[in-house]
């Protein structure tokens, strides 16, 4: 029963998610899979050999716990490393491609049949030991709007220069949050750079970039992964706020300094600004910001429409009876918003269903399917301002006292919590937050942060606190 195996997934992974943290669990286990599953062992995939392994030393006795508490007769997890470029089909008991886990993707759904010209590029990346590139994730493919033109234009710059010209933004840096694009767009660089075979691009996620860089320390090859990048052109690094580990920031300092001054090009992906990359060396975020930084903005409806449309015609290539109706992919696209991820899934789920059950997609079907996806409509915006001022009436001060340089304990933890609500309902960086307390230090507010965090997972009474508040300031 594939329905009952997923639910089963879907409450180990919330539980984990539970036990471990929302950060953690997003850097170490968002993109496992589950490959099958019977009564004594899952089989569970990730992307990377350095997620296995560290998943495995850290985290395995967790994760089987998790499992034992759905299905009590499990002994064993067995990870795995998957390909990206999957060609057989999940096995029977897998459950179906509920595609919301970030990076999964339907390799045998969409576009098979450019992996061949894809292959070619892939090859050039394998030999350099880079992340595996998937050839579905071509500027073609991309659906340019309001908020992503920038990067688009700025990607395609890079991507169509000649070994020749003059490198013009470097390093691109470009930050945006999840699901909007920022993998697809660097994929889209390499391959097409690798496909013209004039230049060699590699693409490395930093995850990829620490394991490569601790593997050659570990056999000795410093030197020969050093020499690696050299020959590169290009270089895409994804996912840069996973970069951890003070010899990793040093190696990656070191290789971004080299790489620009001898003029090669760097693009680099992150979640947020370089500004606000906690763990980085001022000098290297200092670098970082030296070029060219753009943001990707939330999908907008018609974007997401677009993409929606974009999608179903691909799909269609290889299922002909696949058909949505207008209404439907604009339920989807103003429903399930802002994530590129989400929309795939979305359509996944869909094109599950008619497979299996050969009906047509009708908004019912849709509702249904889809009813777990569809967020609550945004949140209102809130301002600094404001929290300061309910904050301060709730624990009755002044506003000025949270603004001040008072360290009493009556003025400290209402300034903490206000300090916490203006990073979890706002979009303002730590910097930002701090001046508007009083010119504080961007350490300071988030040392608040996580003491709040840290005090609402046992002070129950501090937590529900802090729900009033928030839902004060969303009313
Ligand atoms: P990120 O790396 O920013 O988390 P991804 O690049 O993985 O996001 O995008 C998530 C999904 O949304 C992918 O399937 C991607 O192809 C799709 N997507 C996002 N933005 C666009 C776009 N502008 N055009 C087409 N597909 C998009
Ligand atoms: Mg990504």
């Amino acid at each position: 029963m594939p329905e009952l195996t997923d639910e089963c997934w879907m409450r180990v992974k919330g539980r984990l998610r539970a036990e471990v943290g929302d950060a953690i669990y997003s850097s170490w286990f968002a993109r496992m899979e589950l490959e099958s599953l019977d009564a004594e062992t899952a089989r569970i995939s990730v992307p990377t050999r350095f997620l296995k392994s560290w998943i495995e030393s850290r985290y395995g006795e967790r994760l089987l716990s998790c499992w034992q508490f759905e299905r009590p007769a499990m002994r064993r997890i067995d990870l795995s490393v998957r390909s990206a470029a999957r060609t057989s089909p999940p096995c029977a008991v897998s459950p179906p491609p509920v595609v919301t886990a970030p990076d999964k993707r339907e390799t045998n759904h969409f576009h098979s049949d450019i992996k061949v010209a894809a292959a070619q590029a892939s090859a050039a990346q394998d030999l350099h030991g880079g992340s595996p590139l998937d050839p579905r994730l071509t500027f073609d493919a991309f659906v340019v709007g309001r908020s992503n033109t920038l990067a688009h234009a700025a990607c395609r710059q890079v991507a169509m220069a000649r070994r020749s010209d003059a490198v013009m933004y470097n390093p691109l840096y470009i930050h945006a949050g999840v699901g909007l694009g920022k993998t697809h767009l660097l994929q889209a660089v390499a391959l097409k750079i690798n496909n013209s075979g004039e230049r060699h691009a590699l693409y490395l996620t930093a995850e990829r970039f620490v394991y490569r860089f601790v593997s050659a320390l570990r056999n000795q090859t410093a030197l020969a992964f050093k020499d690696a990048l050299r020959g590169i052109d290009v270089l895409v690094i994804d996912d840069l706020q996973f970069l951890q580990g003070k010899h990793s920031h040093a190696e990656f300092s070191h290789t971004l300094n080299s790489l620009l001054d001898g003029g090669r090009q760097v693009v680099v992906v992150a979640d947020r600004p370089p500004a606000e990359l906690e763990s980085l060396d001022e000098r290297v975020r200092s670098r970082l910001a030296g070029g060219l930084a753009v943001e990707i903005g939330p999908l907008d409806e018609d974007l997401r429409l677009e993409i929606l449309t974009a999608r179903v015609a691909l799909a269609q290539a290889h299922h002909p009876g696949f058909s949505v109706p207008a209404p439907v992919l604009a339920y989807i696209a103003r429903n399930i918003s802002h994530n590129g991820r989400d929309l795939e899934g979305a359509l996944n789920r869909l094109l599950h269903h008619t497979s299996l059950t050969r009906q047509p997609i009708t908004m019912e079907l849709a509702e249904r399917e889809l009813k777990d996806m569809v967020r609550p409509p945004e949140l209102r915006r809130v301002r600094i301002e404001e929290i300061q001022r309910i904050v301060a009436r709730q624990y009755n001060v002044s506003r000025g006292d949270l603004l001040s340089a008072r360290r009493t304990a009556n003025v400290v933890r209402p300034r903490q919590v206000a300090m916490y609500l203006a990073k979890t309902l706002t979009l303002r960086s730590l910097p930002e937050i701090g001046r508007r307390f009083g010119g504080r230090d961007h350490t300071t507010v988030l040392h608040a942060v996580r003491k709040i965090e840290s005090l609402i997972g046992n002070d129950t009474t501090l937590a529900a606190e802090i729900e009033v508040l928030k839902g004060q300031l969303q009313e």
